[in-house]
């Protein structure tokens, strides 16, 4: 005999927008169910009847089979009394109560709107914004929630009755796509000429007539405008740069498919996978020797940026075009990107010939998310659109919603709630109006859309920051300041779903310490909610303070000076180099005037950067480090090695911190350089150096604290070759490693850490 069952189902996770109640719909009918599947705010609810086998049924495929934008994290059933009652229905929506409900992230076209993009016969034939519940834009364009059409920029857009019927057909793929359209109802391309005004004839055919013809044309994308030029073309290329005020940093290309990116890059199975997938970020890839690609693009640089086609636009565009194509961000120099038509006309003008624009609004400022491969795995260095604002899941409920402010550089926010952290799309450096605009209206628009009211606000130590001043101003509320490095392992330890005690090792450029000095080379003994400073690059002078920033040259000479205790060896080249501010360099240094005190490890590498002659002085953050890194002999097999000196007793008679004298490591590349040893070997023995240290630092601290798992964080383990030879020497020493996969090492995946640690401190508190 069958036994007849109900059970009730709440779905939670990225569930509304996607087209869960369609699939539902489809699999309850399919397996003979009856009842009915609607949205609330906390997800979708259902009510499913039938043979039990086939409710047990059901309830595994609404898992496994789940549509592919939807991402389930939890499902949870429970026994009614059977009402007899025939049929499957939808029901309208509930939209009472707190919203728990979750916003998905823009996602790249798909395969099936692909087909009728490319098919003669199809209406939407064609057409740049074809799209779908399985694909096309969302957080970019969603205004408001609950996420339905009049609260996203497609409000004044009115369906045609087509698109209606389509609408409103649950078997249908685009049953409640908010943005869907056509030719007939929805946005329409145009191609604005800079001096021309409008351009004739068909937008996209002109478009790529521009990009062959070597101009630079404007193209409004998903999260902004972006910048185009033929990237065979050299003028072109150099042209952008010279109008950017863009002097080195790589830029991004988009390529057709996976096939052209092979003819630039090396793609191995990890990169394609990461080209490919939904999000469509970035991914940096090691170029190809001869790859046809202009040296404006990536001066000196062995790995290109590259991305695939997203929006129908970009193909379309790319198919006209033929080749790879230039793809960088809409805006001059270091401002943030622009994404609203007036702004874009404005500050792009000087820089693009013309612009391919249409009339759907963007909401929210989005810049493409970049990734790198690593050992089968994918690693951020920024993440932003295609996957903010997913949540990332806490380990530890958070007693009270915590909004964290971040850092200064790279800035995202991070708005908690319960086990969910909202990290925010990439902020940018906060350092001008546009920025902090960015950063204040997107926090408004985060609290709104996820309907949370802060109770408690993270914010970085430093008194500096943009984001630290938001936070202090902000009246009524519970503060929480967070030391930097605390917060970068913090970070590590939330991105693992750990909470520690772990040995921290945060290396970056800058973090305000406790003791009010710079650190930058930190080994803490850390938790969630605490942390001990148990070791630390030895201290040296940043000789005219955000200068030695700007100037690696002179933390050569800092270093060199205390290396040497003064008597720094003749013939070194970089003194020769900068002979004429050297002396006065060096005895800022010496005298301390104008010369903060660093422990940071990005201005060791610096350092070793000008001694070896890569450059003096960088266009862009971190652009010493990157290219010492480029530099090093992967071969090479020697290290150099630091001394070690146990700290002075603190206050309280304990150990003091470990003090890693970094001057060694310059010593002794000097020596070699002197002796005529070649630049990449003497890099590699750096990083071997440097690795070598991290790990008998360590082994030490496990001696003293008993703890054996080690996190990384930092942007300094942005540097690939370091981060391999640290992770490999810690876990042949027995060592648990633990680094960075769903938030950036460096400044980006601070928020997340604040987060945490405010929690953290709150459940210590008993709150
Ligand atoms: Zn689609
Ligand atoms: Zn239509």
């Amino acid at each position: 005999m069958t036994s007849i069952v109900r059970a009730s189902i709440r779905v939670e996770g990225v569930v509304q927008g996607v087209g869960f109640r369609p699939f539902v719909y489809s699999l309850a009918t399919r397996l003979g169910l009856a009842g009915w599947v609607g949205n609330d705010v906390d997800g979708v609810f259902a009510e499913v009847e039938g043979a039990a086998a086939c409710v047990k049924q059901f309830l595994g495929l609404l898992e496994t089979q789940a549509p592919p934008l939807a991402r389930v994290d939890r499902v949870t059933a429970a026994a009614m009394a059977p009402t007899g009652a025939a049929g499957f229905a939808i029901v309208a929506s509930d939209h009472s109560g707190r919203r728990r409900a979750l916003v998905s992230a823009d996602s790249a076209t798909c395969d099936d709107c692909l087909a009728e993009l490319a098919d003669p016969g199809d209406r939407r034939f064609g057409y740049p914004f074809i799209n779908c519940t399985n694909c096309g834009p969302r957080f970019t364009i969603v205004t408001g929630v609950p996420y339905d059409r009049p609260l996203t920029t497609m409000a004044p857009f009115t369906m045609c009755a087509a698109c209606a019927a389509e609408y409103h057909d649950p078997a249908n793929r685009r049953f409640h796509a908010q943005p869907v359209c056509c030719p007939a109802c929805g946005p329409r391309l145009r191609l604005i000429d800079t001096r021309s005004g409008d351009g004739a004839g068909d937008p996209l055919a002109e478009a790529a007539r521009l990009l062959a013809d070597g101009q630079v044309l404007a193209v409004k994308g998903l999260g902004g405008y972006h910048l185009a030029v033929d990237a065979g073309s050299q003028a072109a290329a150099s042209a952008l740069r010279a109008r950017k005020h863009r002097e080195d940093k790589p830029f991004a290309l988009m390529v057709a498919d996976v096939a052209a990116a092979r003819e630039l890059c090396e793609v191995d199975e990890t990169g394609q996978a990461l080209l490919a997938s939904a999000r469509r970020p970035v991914v940096l890839l090691p170029r190809r020797p001869g790859a046809p690609v202009a040296d404006a693009v990536a001066p000196g640089n062995r790995q290109l940026g590259i991305m695939l086609p997203y929006t129908p636009l970009h193909h379309l565009l790319l198919a006209e075009v033929g080749r790879p194509i230039v793809l960088t961000s809409g805006n001059v120099s270091d401002e943030p990107i622009a994404y609203t038509d007036d702004d874009a006309l404005e500050r792009l003008a000087g820089i693009a010939d013309a612009f391919l624009t249409h009339d759907r609004a963007i909401h929210i400022r989005t810049d493409d998310s970049v990734v790198r491969p690593l050992r089968g795995r994918e690693t951020l260095l920024r993440r932003s659109r295609g996957y903010a604002p997913e949540p990332l899941g806490l380990a530890a409920r958070l007693p009270r919603p915590v909004l964290a402010c971040g850092a200064e550089l790279k800035n995202t926010f991070c708005l908690a709630v319960e086990d969910r952290a909202f990290v925010s799309h990439h902020i940018g450096d906060l350092e001008n109006f546009e920025t902090l605009r960015s950063f204040t209206d997107g926090i408004a628009h985060f609290r709104r859309l996820f309907d949370t009211e802060p109770e408690v606000v993270a914010y970085d130590l430093h008194p500096d920051y943009l984001s630290t001043r938001y936070a202090l101003d902000l009246d009524c509320i519970d503060l929480a300041g967070i030391q930097h490095h605390h917060a970068h392992i913090a970070s590590c330890l939330a991105d693992n779903g750990e909470e520690g005690p772990v040995i921290g090792v945060a290396f970056d450029g800058t973090g305000f310490g406790t003791d009010g000095t710079i650190w930058g080379g930190e080994f803490l003994l850390a938790d969630l909610a605490g942390f001990e400073r148990a070791g630390h690059l030895e201290p040296v002078p940043m000789p005219g303070g955000a200068a030695a920033i700007r100037q690696p040259w002179r933390m050569a000479a800092a270093y060199l000076d205390a290396a040497y205790a003064g008597e720094v060896a003749a013939g070194l080249e970089v003194a020769g180099r900068n002979a004429g501010r050297w002396p006065d360099v060096v005895a800022m240094a010496r005298r301390g005037i104008n010369a903060p005190l660093t422990s940071s490890a990005g201005r060791l590498f610096d350092a070793v950067a000008a001694l070896l002659g890569v450059r003096d002085t960088i266009n862009y953050e971190g652009q010493a480090a990157i290219e010492l890194e480029q530099l090093a002999d992967p071969a090479e097999r020697g290290a150099y090695r630091a001394s070690i000196d146990a700290g002075a007793a603190g206050p309280g008679g304990g150990a003091g911190p470990l003090r890693v004298r970094g001057a060694d490591l310059v010593r002794a590349a000097a020596e070699d350089l002197l002796a005529g040893a070649a630049p990449p070997v003497i890099a590699a023995r750096f990083h071997r150096g440097v690795a070598a240290a991290i790990a008998e630092v360590c082994a030490a601290l496990r001696e003293r604290s008993g703890l054996g798992t080690v996190a990384l964080s930092g942007g300094v383990f942005q540097n690939l070759l370091l981060l391999g030879q640290v992770v490999d020497l810690l876990e042949e020493s027995g060592f648990r490693v633990l680094t960075h996969a769903r938030v950036p090492p460096n400044d980006g995946g601070i928020s997340l850490g604040q987060v945490a640690v405010a929690g953290a401190r709150d459940r210590r508190d008993g709150r």
